[in-house]
């Protein structure tokens, strides 16, 4: 289930502190320590998934939870409304792809312009 070397291992476990978003007995999701934008969490299955690259057809409800879940996480947590509002889900995946935490995860990031990265 958890990657013993692995930080969000550690967040999930309560090992390490967070800012818990959103808790269930699959999901789990915190304030990104290095916020971006107004609103930036993150969004990650309690499963060690090391990334995107490992998921496979068994995880698909899994991941469709996770981004049904997204919407209703973003205005929780302060974004606003879709048009004018709205939010971005990003997920790096392998070392082209930007990832630095092997551990699958989705950022959820919005809030009023200017963010600190576009
Ligand atoms: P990646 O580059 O892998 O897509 O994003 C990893 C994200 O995890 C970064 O935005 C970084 O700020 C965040 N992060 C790394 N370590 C911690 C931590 O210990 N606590 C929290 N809350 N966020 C972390
Ligand atoms: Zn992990």
């Amino acid at each position: 289930m958890s990657a013993s070397n692995c930080i969000f291992c550690k967040i999930v476990a309560g090992a390490i502190p967070s800012r818990k978003v959103y808790e269930d007995e699959e999901i789990f999701a915190f304030h990104d320590i290095h916020p971006w934008a107004p609103v930036h969490f993150l969004l990650i299955p309690k499963l060690h998934l090391a990334s995107m690259a490992q998921v496979a057809p068994e995880h698909q409800a899994l991941l469709g939870r996770m981004l049904a879940l997204a919407p209703r996480l973003a205005l929780q947590e302060g974004c606003n409304p879709y048009p004018e509002g709205g939010f971005r889900i990003l997920c790096n995946t392998g070392a082209e792809g930007g990832q630095e935490v092997q551990h699958l995860h989705f950022h959820v990031m919005g809030g009023p312009r200017p963010w600190l990265r576009a």
